[in-house]
């Protein structure tokens, strides 16, 4: 059976290719044993859907499973409105908006819509500041789409053998990964 790439990988391949390697090894081990306050602040972002308490209407979905064949994807919605086809993905303190969180919806977004879904609207809100950030759609935005797919073939091919070219010793410092990681910077 082929394995499917998850869409929360889809951030930490971009902030470092190898550190997908680590993150497949400490999902091994309880969370809270390596998560720092950014990870554990994210994660408190998405309890409240977690535990699907964001809404009772029947049209808002609320942490489904999805997935696509097409691109080998897998993972699970925020919050999706199936009437007015708004997908939002909520995040806490955004300080810019990153390409990773913009594949991450477009992830979602394509999943959707192979699985029979319409998307209107893609959100994403920042809790923080209680501020919406529109992103445009994978089909009106073709220089980011290609983007997209573009990392998702990379991550498909990538192996952990492949020397990291550009490392940037900032990113080491702030990866959670650093101390188990043979090409760390710090
Ligand atoms: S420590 Fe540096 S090189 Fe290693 S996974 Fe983290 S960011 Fe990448």
């Amino acid at each position: 059976m082929e394995s499917y790439i998850t869409i929360s990988s889809l951030n930490d391949f971009i902030f470092c290719p190898k550190s997908i390697y680590y993150h497949g090894l400490y999902n091994t081990f309880s969370k809270e044993i390596f998560q720092q306050k950014p990870q554990i602040d994210g994660n408190y972002a998405h309890k409240t859907i977690d535990e699907k308490n964001y809404s009772t209407k029947k049209s808002i979905l609320q942490s489904i499973d999805i997935y696509s064949e097409k691109y080998g994807i897998c993972g699970k919605i925020d919050v999706f409105d199936s009437v007015t086809g708004k997908l939002t993905e909520r995040k806490k303190n955004i300080i810019k908006i990153y390409d990773g969180y913009i594949f991450q919806v477009y992830a979602q977004c394509l999943c959707l819509i192979e699985m029979g879904f319409i998307v209107n609207e893609i959100v994403i809100h920042d809790l923080s500041k209680n501020k919406n950030y529109l992103i445009p759609l994978p089909s009106v935005d073709m220089e980011m789409f290609l983007k997209f797919e573009e990392t998702i073939y990379k991550m498909k091919h990538y192996s952990i053998e492949e020397p990291l070219v550009n490392i940037n010793p900032e990113k080491c410092k702030k990866c959670i990964y650093s101390n188990l990681c043979d090409q760390s910077l710090c």
